[in-house]
Protein backbone atom coordinates (compact mmCIF):
# COMPACT_ATOMS: atom_id res chain seq x y z
CA UNK A 1 0.00 0.00 0.00
CA UNK A 2 1.80 3.44 -0.93
CA UNK A 3 1.20 5.98 1.48
CA UNK A 4 -0.41 9.36 0.71
CA UNK A 5 0.01 12.82 1.47
CA UNK A 6 -2.68 14.73 2.86
CA UNK A 7 -2.54 16.72 -0.66
CA UNK A 8 -3.25 13.51 -2.36
CA UNK A 9 -5.37 11.58 -0.20
CA UNK A 10 -7.65 14.97 -0.48
CA UNK A 11 -6.98 14.37 -4.44
CA UNK A 12 -8.05 10.37 -4.06
CA UNK A 13 -11.46 11.57 -2.34
CA UNK A 14 -12.39 14.14 -4.70
CA UNK A 15 -11.85 11.47 -7.56
CA UNK A 16 -14.51 9.31 -5.24
CA UNK A 17 -16.76 11.94 -5.07
CA UNK A 18 -16.61 12.26 -8.47
CA UNK A 19 -17.42 8.97 -9.19
CA UNK A 20 -20.32 9.18 -7.42
CA UNK A 21 -21.31 12.21 -9.17
CA UNK A 22 -21.02 10.45 -12.61
CA UNK A 23 -23.25 7.89 -10.67
CA UNK A 24 -25.94 10.52 -10.28
CA UNK A 25 -25.64 10.86 -13.99
CA UNK A 26 -25.98 7.98 -15.06
CA UNK A 27 -29.36 7.41 -12.73
CA UNK A 28 -30.69 10.48 -14.19
CA UNK A 29 -30.04 9.44 -17.78
CA UNK A 30 -31.36 6.18 -17.11
CA UNK A 31 -34.22 6.26 -14.40
CA UNK A 32 -35.40 9.98 -14.79
CA UNK A 33 -34.61 10.26 -19.01
CA UNK A 34 -33.77 13.36 -18.18
CA UNK A 35 -31.86 15.48 -21.06
CA UNK A 36 -29.81 12.37 -22.28
CA UNK A 37 -27.34 13.64 -24.42
CA UNK A 38 -26.16 16.20 -21.75
CA UNK A 39 -26.07 13.80 -19.16
CA UNK A 40 -23.93 11.32 -20.54
CA UNK A 41 -21.59 13.63 -21.11
CA UNK A 42 -21.71 14.94 -17.89
CA UNK A 43 -21.17 11.90 -16.18
CA UNK A 44 -18.17 11.50 -18.76
CA UNK A 45 -16.90 14.92 -17.26
CA UNK A 46 -16.99 13.63 -13.63
CA UNK A 47 -15.17 10.22 -14.42
CA UNK A 48 -12.91 11.96 -16.57
CA UNK A 49 -12.10 14.38 -13.40
CA UNK A 50 -11.85 11.25 -11.38
CA UNK A 51 -9.47 9.67 -13.41
CA UNK A 52 -7.33 12.63 -13.65
CA UNK A 53 -7.04 12.86 -9.71
CA UNK A 54 -5.97 8.99 -10.22
CA UNK A 55 -3.47 9.84 -12.15
CA UNK A 56 -2.05 13.06 -11.03
CA UNK A 57 -1.50 10.96 -7.51
CA UNK A 58 0.17 8.06 -9.57
CA UNK A 59 2.44 10.40 -11.29
CA UNK A 60 2.90 11.61 -7.77
CA UNK A 61 4.32 8.68 -6.52
CA UNK A 62 6.00 7.28 -9.64
CA UNK A 63 7.40 10.92 -10.82
CA UNK A 64 6.01 9.88 -14.00
CA UNK A 65 5.56 12.30 -16.14
CA UNK A 66 3.49 10.74 -18.86
CA UNK A 67 0.95 9.51 -16.18
CA UNK A 68 0.65 13.28 -15.27
CA UNK A 69 0.35 14.36 -19.17
CA UNK A 70 -2.37 12.33 -19.67
CA UNK A 71 -3.58 13.33 -16.06
CA UNK A 72 -3.98 16.76 -17.86
CA UNK A 73 -5.37 15.46 -21.17
CA UNK A 74 -8.08 13.86 -18.57
CA UNK A 75 -9.01 17.40 -17.68
CA UNK A 76 -9.24 19.05 -20.80
CA UNK A 77 -11.21 16.00 -22.22
CA UNK A 78 -13.62 16.37 -19.05
CA UNK A 79 -14.39 19.85 -19.33
CA UNK A 80 -14.58 19.77 -23.13
CA UNK A 81 -17.25 17.04 -22.16
CA UNK A 82 -19.49 19.53 -19.72
CA UNK A 83 -19.22 22.60 -22.18
CA UNK A 84 -20.55 20.13 -25.05
CA UNK A 85 -23.03 19.26 -22.74
CA UNK A 86 -24.16 22.49 -21.81
CA UNK A 87 -24.68 23.64 -25.45
CA UNK A 88 -26.46 20.77 -26.28
CA UNK A 89 -28.70 21.44 -23.30
CA UNK A 90 -29.56 25.04 -23.95
CA UNK A 91 -30.12 23.81 -27.63
CA UNK A 92 -27.07 24.34 -30.17
CA UNK A 93 -25.35 21.85 -32.28
CA UNK A 94 -21.66 21.19 -30.94
CA UNK A 95 -19.42 20.05 -33.84
CA UNK A 96 -17.66 16.90 -32.33
CA UNK A 97 -14.45 17.55 -34.97
CA UNK A 98 -14.11 20.99 -33.34
CA UNK A 99 -13.70 19.42 -30.00
CA UNK A 100 -11.52 16.42 -31.36
CA UNK A 101 -9.13 19.07 -32.76
CA UNK A 102 -8.71 20.66 -29.75
CA UNK A 103 -7.79 17.38 -27.95
CA UNK A 104 -5.55 16.68 -30.37
CA UNK A 105 -3.60 19.94 -29.29
CA UNK A 106 -3.93 19.78 -25.81
CA UNK A 107 -2.96 16.02 -26.55
CA UNK A 108 0.36 17.02 -28.45
CA UNK A 109 1.26 19.70 -26.04
CA UNK A 110 0.54 17.72 -22.99
CA UNK A 111 3.39 14.91 -24.50
CA UNK A 112 5.99 17.19 -26.18
CA UNK A 113 5.75 19.43 -23.51
CA UNK A 114 6.43 16.99 -20.46
CA UNK A 115 10.11 18.14 -19.81
CA UNK A 116 9.89 20.42 -16.27
CA UNK A 117 11.18 23.87 -18.59
CA UNK A 118 8.26 23.50 -20.55
CA UNK A 119 5.71 23.72 -17.18
CA UNK A 120 4.78 27.31 -17.02
CA UNK A 121 3.81 26.99 -21.05
CA UNK A 122 2.00 24.21 -20.42
CA UNK A 123 0.05 25.53 -17.50
CA UNK A 124 -0.46 29.11 -19.42
CA UNK A 125 -2.04 26.99 -22.36
CA UNK A 126 -3.90 24.22 -20.53
CA UNK A 127 -5.44 26.43 -17.79
CA UNK A 128 -5.77 29.57 -20.70
CA UNK A 129 -8.58 27.06 -22.35
CA UNK A 130 -10.27 25.89 -19.17
CA UNK A 131 -11.00 29.36 -18.62
CA UNK A 132 -12.11 29.87 -21.56
CA UNK A 133 -14.64 26.71 -21.19
CA UNK A 134 -15.26 28.15 -18.41
CA UNK A 135 -16.50 31.18 -19.87
CA UNK A 136 -18.31 30.13 -22.93
CA UNK A 137 -20.15 27.72 -20.58
CA UNK A 138 -21.31 30.74 -18.05
CA UNK A 139 -22.19 32.52 -21.15
CA UNK A 140 -24.44 29.96 -22.50
CA UNK A 141 -25.84 29.15 -19.19
CA UNK A 142 -26.86 32.65 -18.33
CA UNK A 143 -28.26 33.46 -21.36
CA UNK A 144 -30.13 30.48 -21.57
CA UNK A 145 -31.60 30.85 -18.13
CA UNK A 146 -32.02 34.90 -18.83
CA UNK A 147 -33.87 34.26 -22.34
CA UNK A 148 -35.10 30.86 -22.18
CA UNK A 149 -36.23 30.51 -18.72
CA UNK A 150 -36.79 33.56 -17.64
CA UNK A 151 -35.03 33.43 -14.50
CA UNK A 152 -34.30 36.56 -13.02
CA UNK A 153 -31.45 34.96 -10.60
CA UNK A 154 -29.63 33.39 -14.18
CA UNK A 155 -26.32 35.30 -13.64
CA UNK A 156 -26.25 33.42 -9.80
CA UNK A 157 -26.45 30.56 -11.91
CA UNK A 158 -23.61 31.18 -14.23
CA UNK A 159 -22.05 32.76 -11.48
CA UNK A 160 -19.95 29.52 -10.20
CA UNK A 161 -18.32 28.95 -14.11
CA UNK A 162 -17.45 32.59 -14.00
CA UNK A 163 -15.15 32.30 -11.09
CA UNK A 164 -14.18 29.02 -12.24
CA UNK A 165 -13.12 31.04 -15.45
CA UNK A 166 -11.33 33.46 -13.09
CA UNK A 167 -9.05 31.40 -11.14
CA UNK A 168 -8.17 29.60 -14.53
CA UNK A 169 -7.44 32.45 -16.24
CA UNK A 170 -5.72 33.60 -13.00
CA UNK A 171 -3.17 30.66 -12.85
CA UNK A 172 -2.76 30.82 -16.80
CA UNK A 173 -1.97 34.28 -16.66
CA UNK A 174 0.97 33.59 -13.21
CA UNK A 175 2.25 30.94 -15.42
CA UNK A 176 2.95 33.38 -18.27
CA UNK A 177 3.97 36.50 -15.92
CA UNK A 178 6.13 35.02 -13.69
CA UNK A 179 6.80 31.40 -15.70
CA UNK A 180 9.95 31.00 -13.11
CA UNK A 181 7.50 30.39 -9.91
CA UNK A 182 5.34 28.25 -11.44
CA UNK A 183 8.23 25.91 -12.79
CA UNK A 184 9.64 25.69 -9.43
CA UNK A 185 6.16 24.76 -7.72
CA UNK A 186 5.57 22.28 -10.50
CA UNK A 187 8.59 20.69 -10.14
CA UNK A 188 8.59 20.90 -6.20
CA UNK A 189 5.36 19.53 -5.89
CA UNK A 190 4.79 17.43 -9.12
CA UNK A 191 1.81 19.45 -10.09
CA UNK A 192 -0.15 18.41 -6.70
CA UNK A 193 0.22 21.31 -4.38
CA UNK A 194 -2.40 23.25 -1.77
CA UNK A 195 -3.50 25.64 -4.22
CA UNK A 196 -4.43 22.92 -6.96
CA UNK A 197 -6.12 20.79 -4.62
CA UNK A 198 -8.60 23.39 -3.91
CA UNK A 199 -9.28 24.39 -7.07
CA UNK A 200 -10.44 20.67 -7.99
CA UNK A 201 -12.16 20.49 -5.07
CA UNK A 202 -13.66 23.31 -5.45
CA UNK A 203 -14.50 23.24 -9.49
CA UNK A 204 -15.54 19.60 -9.39
CA UNK A 205 -18.39 19.74 -6.85
CA UNK A 206 -19.91 23.77 -7.71
CA UNK A 207 -19.60 22.81 -11.37
CA UNK A 208 -21.99 19.70 -11.18
CA UNK A 209 -23.97 21.72 -8.65
CA UNK A 210 -24.69 24.70 -10.83
CA UNK A 211 -25.20 21.98 -13.91
CA UNK A 212 -27.80 19.99 -11.20
CA UNK A 213 -29.33 23.59 -10.47
CA UNK A 214 -29.85 24.15 -14.31
CA UNK A 215 -31.55 20.66 -15.13
CA UNK A 216 -33.59 21.55 -12.26
CA UNK A 217 -34.96 25.06 -13.13
CA UNK A 218 -35.86 23.83 -16.99
CA UNK A 219 -37.67 20.84 -14.87
CA UNK A 220 -39.30 23.85 -12.95
CA UNK A 221 -40.26 25.76 -15.95
CA UNK A 222 -41.98 22.95 -17.52
CA UNK A 223 -43.60 21.75 -14.95
CA UNK A 224 -45.09 25.25 -14.52
CA UNK A 225 -45.70 25.53 -18.34
CA UNK A 226 -47.45 22.52 -18.16
CA UNK A 227 -49.27 23.57 -14.66
CA UNK A 228 -50.47 26.50 -17.14
CA UNK A 229 -51.40 25.41 -20.41
CA UNK A 230 -53.99 22.87 -22.15
CA UNK A 231 -52.03 20.03 -23.47
CA UNK A 232 -54.45 19.82 -26.75
CA UNK A 233 -54.41 23.18 -27.91
CA UNK A 234 -51.21 24.68 -26.10
CA UNK A 235 -53.35 27.66 -24.68
CA UNK A 236 -53.70 28.52 -21.24
CA UNK A 237 -55.62 26.57 -19.31
CA UNK A 238 -58.57 27.40 -17.30
CA UNK A 239 -56.36 27.92 -13.69
CA UNK A 240 -53.73 30.52 -15.50
CA UNK A 241 -56.81 32.25 -16.79
CA UNK A 242 -58.32 32.50 -12.99
CA UNK A 243 -54.99 33.96 -12.35
CA UNK A 244 -54.59 36.33 -15.10
CA UNK A 245 -58.45 37.77 -15.16
CA UNK A 246 -57.89 38.61 -11.16
CA UNK A 247 -53.99 39.73 -11.78
CA UNK A 248 -56.22 42.26 -14.55
CA UNK A 249 -59.20 42.95 -12.44
CA UNK A 250 -56.88 44.45 -10.15
CA UNK A 251 -54.39 46.27 -12.61
CA UNK A 252 -57.42 48.06 -14.00
CA UNK A 253 -58.53 49.03 -11.05
CA UNK A 254 -54.75 50.50 -9.89
CA UNK A 255 -54.67 51.68 -13.74
CA UNK A 256 -58.48 53.30 -14.13
CA UNK A 257 -58.91 51.08 -17.13
CA UNK A 258 -61.12 48.81 -19.25
CA UNK A 259 -60.85 45.43 -19.97
CA UNK A 260 -62.93 42.69 -21.85
CA UNK A 261 -63.64 39.20 -22.09
CA UNK A 262 -65.00 36.96 -25.04
CA UNK A 263 -66.78 33.58 -24.24
CA UNK A 264 -66.51 31.52 -27.30
CA UNK A 265 -68.19 28.05 -27.74
CA UNK A 266 -68.05 26.02 -30.79
CA UNK A 267 -71.11 25.82 -32.24
CA UNK A 268 -72.80 22.39 -33.42
CA UNK A 269 -69.59 20.85 -31.89
CA UNK A 270 -70.62 17.24 -31.07
CA UNK A 271 -71.90 16.73 -34.59
CA UNK A 272 -68.56 17.27 -35.86
CA UNK A 273 -67.49 14.52 -32.89
CA UNK A 274 -70.53 12.15 -33.96
CA UNK A 275 -70.07 12.58 -38.11
CA UNK A 276 -66.17 12.25 -37.68
CA UNK A 277 -64.94 10.72 -34.72
CA UNK A 278 -63.23 12.63 -31.55
CA UNK A 279 -59.81 12.43 -33.30
CA UNK A 280 -61.22 14.96 -35.61
CA UNK A 281 -62.94 17.01 -33.22
CA UNK A 282 -59.42 17.48 -31.47
CA UNK A 283 -57.91 18.33 -35.08
CA UNK A 284 -61.16 20.90 -34.95
CA UNK A 285 -60.56 22.28 -31.42
CA UNK A 286 -56.60 23.00 -32.48
CA UNK A 287 -57.67 24.65 -35.96
CA UNK A 288 -60.31 26.90 -33.41
CA UNK A 289 -57.50 27.55 -31.09
CA UNK A 290 -54.82 28.36 -34.09
CA UNK A 291 -57.44 31.04 -35.04
CA UNK A 292 -57.77 32.55 -31.95
CA UNK A 293 -54.12 32.88 -31.59
CA UNK A 294 -53.47 34.26 -34.90
CA UNK A 295 -56.50 36.80 -34.72
CA UNK A 296 -56.08 38.49 -31.21
CA UNK A 297 -53.09 40.75 -30.31
CA UNK A 298 -49.92 39.81 -28.60
CA UNK A 299 -51.34 41.36 -25.07
CA UNK A 300 -54.39 39.46 -25.27
CA UNK A 301 -54.56 35.79 -23.32
CA UNK A 302 -56.41 33.37 -25.02
CA UNK A 303 -57.06 30.15 -23.25
CA UNK A 304 -59.12 26.94 -23.26
CA UNK A 305 -62.06 27.44 -20.58
CA UNK A 306 -63.41 23.74 -21.55
CA UNK A 307 -64.54 21.29 -23.72
CA UNK A 308 -65.00 23.55 -26.93
CA UNK A 309 -65.19 26.70 -24.86
CA UNK A 310 -62.65 29.69 -24.78
CA UNK A 311 -61.97 32.55 -23.30
CA UNK A 312 -60.01 35.68 -24.42
CA UNK A 313 -58.58 38.27 -22.17
CA UNK A 314 -58.45 41.91 -23.72
CA UNK A 315 -56.14 44.19 -21.48
CA UNK A 316 -56.69 47.77 -22.07
CA UNK A 317 -60.14 47.10 -24.26
CA UNK A 318 -63.35 49.06 -23.94
CA UNK A 319 -66.63 47.13 -25.05
CA UNK A 320 -66.92 48.79 -28.45
CA UNK A 321 -63.70 47.22 -29.10
CA UNK A 322 -64.19 43.93 -27.52
CA UNK A 323 -67.08 43.68 -30.14
CA UNK A 324 -64.45 44.50 -32.84
CA UNK A 325 -62.43 41.44 -31.91
CA UNK A 326 -65.13 38.99 -31.59
CA UNK A 327 -66.25 39.93 -34.98
CA UNK A 328 -62.68 39.59 -35.96
CA UNK A 329 -62.62 35.50 -35.12
CA UNK A 330 -66.02 35.31 -36.89
CA UNK A 331 -64.49 36.87 -40.39
CA UNK A 332 -61.24 34.54 -39.71
CA UNK A 333 -63.60 31.36 -39.00
CA UNK A 334 -65.04 32.26 -42.41
CA UNK A 335 -62.11 33.27 -44.18
CA UNK A 336 -60.47 29.85 -42.93
CA UNK A 337 -62.81 26.89 -42.94
CA UNK A 338 -61.95 23.49 -41.90
CA UNK A 339 -60.54 20.39 -43.88
CA UNK A 340 -61.11 16.97 -42.31
CA UNK A 341 -59.90 14.39 -45.01
CA UNK A 342 -60.93 15.76 -47.73
CA UNK A 343 -64.06 17.56 -46.73
CA UNK A 344 -64.09 21.12 -45.72
CA UNK A 345 -66.13 22.56 -43.33
CA UNK A 346 -66.91 25.63 -41.73
CA UNK A 347 -66.63 26.04 -38.49
CA UNK A 348 -68.94 28.35 -35.97
CA UNK A 349 -68.67 29.72 -32.99
CA UNK A 350 -71.40 31.52 -30.40
CA UNK A 351 -69.40 34.31 -28.48
CA UNK A 352 -70.64 36.43 -25.20
CA UNK A 353 -68.88 39.43 -24.87
CA UNK A 354 -68.28 41.15 -21.73
CA UNK A 355 -66.77 44.71 -20.08
CA UNK A 356 -65.04 45.15 -16.58
CA UNK A 357 -67.58 47.55 -15.01
CA UNK A 358 -64.87 48.98 -12.78
CA UNK A 359 -64.10 48.96 -8.83
CA UNK A 360 -67.04 47.58 -7.91
CA UNK A 361 -67.50 44.81 -10.72
CA UNK A 362 -66.00 41.28 -9.91
CA UNK A 363 -64.46 38.71 -12.22
CA UNK A 364 -66.82 35.88 -11.47
CA UNK A 365 -69.60 38.44 -12.21
CA UNK A 366 -67.60 39.25 -15.65
CA UNK A 367 -67.69 35.66 -16.54
CA UNK A 368 -70.87 35.18 -15.48
CA UNK A 369 -71.90 38.02 -17.94
CA UNK A 370 -70.21 36.72 -20.76
CA UNK A 371 -71.70 33.36 -20.03
CA UNK A 372 -74.90 34.57 -20.58
CA UNK A 373 -73.94 36.30 -23.12
CA UNK A 374 -73.09 34.04 -25.04
CA UNK A 375 -76.28 31.75 -24.59
CA UNK A 376 -77.84 34.65 -25.88
CA UNK A 377 -75.93 34.19 -28.82
CA UNK A 378 -76.81 30.91 -28.88
CA UNK A 379 -80.57 31.29 -28.48
CA UNK A 380 -80.56 33.73 -31.36
CA UNK A 381 -79.49 31.33 -33.97
CA UNK A 382 -75.42 30.70 -33.49
CA UNK A 383 -72.36 32.03 -35.29
CA UNK A 384 -72.78 35.46 -33.92
CA UNK A 385 -71.91 37.52 -30.80
CA UNK A 386 -73.63 39.26 -28.04
CA UNK A 387 -72.59 41.42 -25.51
CA UNK A 388 -73.81 41.54 -22.13
CA UNK A 389 -74.77 45.31 -20.93
P1 LIG B 1 -73.92 24.11 -29.09
O1 LIG B 1 -73.96 24.76 -30.43
O2 LIG B 1 -75.19 24.25 -28.36
O3 LIG B 1 -72.76 24.56 -28.30
O4 LIG B 1 -73.75 22.57 -29.39
P2 LIG B 1 -72.54 21.64 -29.02
O5 LIG B 1 -72.73 20.34 -29.69
O6 LIG B 1 -71.28 22.36 -29.34
O7 LIG B 1 -72.64 21.58 -27.47
P3 LIG B 1 -72.66 20.39 -26.45
O8 LIG B 1 -72.37 21.00 -25.13
O9 LIG B 1 -73.93 19.58 -26.60
O10 LIG B 1 -71.45 19.47 -26.89
C1 LIG B 1 -70.15 19.84 -26.73
C2 LIG B 1 -69.33 18.74 -27.33
O11 LIG B 1 -67.96 19.05 -27.32
C3 LIG B 1 -69.49 17.46 -26.58
C4 LIG B 1 -68.10 16.96 -26.37
O12 LIG B 1 -67.95 15.63 -26.77
C5 LIG B 1 -67.27 17.84 -27.25
N1 LIG B 1 -65.95 18.03 -26.67
C6 LIG B 1 -65.64 18.65 -25.52
N2 LIG B 1 -64.32 18.59 -25.32
C7 LIG B 1 -63.78 17.90 -26.34
C8 LIG B 1 -62.46 17.50 -26.69
O13 LIG B 1 -61.48 17.76 -26.00
N3 LIG B 1 -62.29 16.81 -27.83
C9 LIG B 1 -63.34 16.49 -28.62
N4 LIG B 1 -63.11 15.82 -29.74
N5 LIG B 1 -64.61 16.84 -28.33
C10 LIG B 1 -64.81 17.55 -27.21
MG1 LIG C 1 -70.08 24.18 -24.62
MG1 LIG D 1 -70.76 24.14 -28.23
Amino acid sequence: MPTLSATETAFVMVACQQAVLALGWGVGAVVLKLDRRSVVQWAGYALLTGASLVLFVASNQTRSAELRALGNLCVVAGMLLMQRGVRQFVGHVAPLWWYALLLAGVFALTWFGMAAQHGAMRVAVISGLLGLLCLATAWDVFTYARRKLQLRWGGALAAPLLLGAAVFLVRSGRAIAAPGTVVAEITANSALNAGSAVVFMVTALVFHLTLVALVGARLMAELRRLSRHDSLTELLNRRALDDLLRDEARRAIRANQPFSVLMIDADYFKGINDRFGHAAGDEALRHLAQILRTVMRDVDRVGRFGGEEFIVLLPGTSATEALNAAERVRDALLRRPWAWQGEVLRLTVSTGVAAWRGPHDEVDLLLKRADAAMYRAKSLGRDRFEFDQ
